[in-house]
């Protein structure tokens, strides 16, 4: 089982890590490690043939997968489609979802949580280019 490890912080950032992807399992929540304000981060695995243990919906918040590995099926309330490596799938509120992994590797993903609507500016609407000291 992996866990959530901080690597370092400061005034304007936390950066902690689960480790390597490859060896990812079970579910893991970010938010209360990073002090995210914005969204509710997880990292999941589901090994071969497996689903996710129940259906959920959220009442506020819609939901944002990444698949980061695998092949799986994908299900919102009765529509279900294939999904994999580098699908992106954004569920709404109000409505059951689930996942199950098919291909033999396990399915790897990140589910991002935000609420529905709460998007405003973003970008280049929201982000300003800074002269800042390069130090990389
Ligand atoms: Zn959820």
């Amino acid at each position: 089982m992996n866990s959530l490890e901080i690597i370092s912080s400061g005034d304007k950032f936390t950066h902690a890590s689960v480790g390597s992807l490859h060896s990812f399992e079970g579910k893991l929540f970010v938010k209360d490690a990073t002090n995210a304000t914005s969204c509710e981060i997880s990292f999941g695995s589901l090994p071969s043939g497996e689903s996710v243990p129940f259906f959920h919906s959220h009442k506020e918040n819609e939901e944002n997968y990444i698949i980061l590995s695998g092949k799986g099926r994908f299900q919102v309330n009765d529509d279900v489609f294939d999904v994999a490596e580098g699908s992106v799938i954004r569920v709404a509120t109000n409505c059951d979802r689930n996942l199950k992994c098919t291909s033999e590797l396990p399915m790897t993903y990140i589910c991002i949580q935000a609420k529905e609507g709460s998007l405003g500016n973003y970008t280049m609407t929201d982000a300003e280019i800074t002269e800042h000291e390069n130090k990389l």
